[in-house]
């Protein structure tokens, strides 16, 4: 029974701002607008639970702060769900299933996007002959495999060993997945954006054929995080030569800046954006496995633009946090079930040059299959 003082509180707290936070919350996910009090009457406790995990989702915490790392990108080290232990569990999804039994369930179901960063397009091929010459001189004493596969690859005796779409469509495809590939438009000599000259033969070819095969998104360069025009140039050549609007976006290195960077992206035509995950860990950013729109927590309003979190990326089970090929199978099979459980969408994010088994990436083509046996629907 209620009691008359909790009551008056709890009174209080509605006309405040209870039902704005729970609507909030079911619109993020739904799209679609609830009455959430005609038949719910949350507890104190449940209201404190929604605003802050509303806001986690929304991701206040980057917001009007200084934890950047030397990129310029928020610290995952420093985020409210890592610091508590508790990023490796969609935990907004939890408690949006406790509040709203059954509501996302009855629309939705688990899906999985692998999804492939192209930041090199190819290890040698479409370089020239300046940068490859360079490249070999640099090679043959400190990496003679890579010299050998650079010489073989510009005279055509083999395949470039970044050239492993074939591979990757055919296999997503063996578990009844399709690719979606994020192409780094750039080569501006800053040391980040080194990707092919797209306008030349060899990168049309490649985005013709990949935008038959799977679907391609934009992945902005990390100079046009500081240059609109940039920014724009990227996204019209990448149309032009896809000869199809482009909706989808990652950006490259992950570089995200709240609320910049999804205004400029919707104002570009960006629908859908993959980049909220991190790259020093893994693990669930906006403590969520499904799909949201986006809030802008500044102007306080939806966006139209959908976000799709990832919780893992190649490099930072590899690179980062240096994991042996078995222990990276049983950190993805935790996210997967997790993301399973929530009926959430499950999007890994691999590299062209991380699935070919070469080089540093020796052994992790394995990691790669076990990863779509496992999560594939
Ligand atoms: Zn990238």
């Amino acid at each position: 029974m209620i009691k008359p003082q909790r009551s008056s509180a709890y009174s209080a707290l509605k006309t405040n701002c209870m039902e704005s936070i729970f609507d909030k919350l079911y619109f993020s996910f739904t799209g679609q607008q609830i009455n959430a009090l005609n038949n719910f009457e949350p507890s104190p406790a449940q209201l404190y639970q929604a605003e802050i995990l509303f806001t986690t989702l929304q991701r206040k915490e980057e917001y009007k702060t200084d934890f950047f790392d030397d990129k310029g990108r928020f610290m995952a080290e420093k985020s409210i769900m890592h610091l508590a232990g508790k990023s490796k569990q969609p935990m907004v999804d939890a408690f949006f299933d406790e509040i709203f039994p059954d509501a996302y369930a009855s629309i939705y179901q688990y899906k999985c996007i692998p999804t492939f960063d192209i930041d090199n397009a190819y290890a040698f091929k479409g370089k020239g002959f300046a940068k490859n010459a360079g490249g070999m001189a640099k090679n043959i004493y400190s990496d003679p495999k890579r010299a050998s596969a650079r010489f073989n690859t510009w005279f055509d005796a083999k395949a470039d060993p970044y050239d492993t779409y074939g591979y990757i469509i055919q296999i997503c495809r063996s578990f009844g997945l399709r690719p979606l590939f994020f192409i780094q438009m750039g080569n501006y000599n800053n040391g980040f954006d080194t990707n092919i000259n797209f306008k030349k033969s060899e990168g049309r070819k490649l985005i013709e054929f990949l935008s038959v095969h799977g679907d391609i998104g934009l992945h902005p360069s990390y100079a046009s995080n500081f240059d609109e025009e940039t920014l724009k140039r990227e996204y019209d050549l990448l149309s032009e030569i896809s000869g199809k609007p482009i909706t989808k976006s990652r950006q490259h290195f992950l570089m995200l800046r709240f609320p910049e960077t999804y205004r400029r992206l919707i104002d570009l035509g960006i629908t859908e954006d993959y980049s909220m995950g991190w790259s020093s860990q893994i693990g669930f950013r906006a403590s969520t496995s499904r799909p949201f729109l986006w809030y802008d927590l500044e102007r306080e309003e939806f966006s139209g633009l959908t976000v799709y979190p990832f919780p893992c990326m190649d490099g930072t089970l590899h690179e980062y946090m240096n994991l042996p090929e078995e222990e990276a199978i049983d950190e993805i099979a935790n996210l997967v079930s997790e993301t399973r459980r929530h009926q959430g969408v499950f999007v890994p994010l691999w590299h062209n040059h991380s699935v070919n088994d070469k080089w540093e990436w020796n052994g992790w083509q394995t990691v790669f299959e076990q990863m779509l046996a496992l999560a594939c629907p």
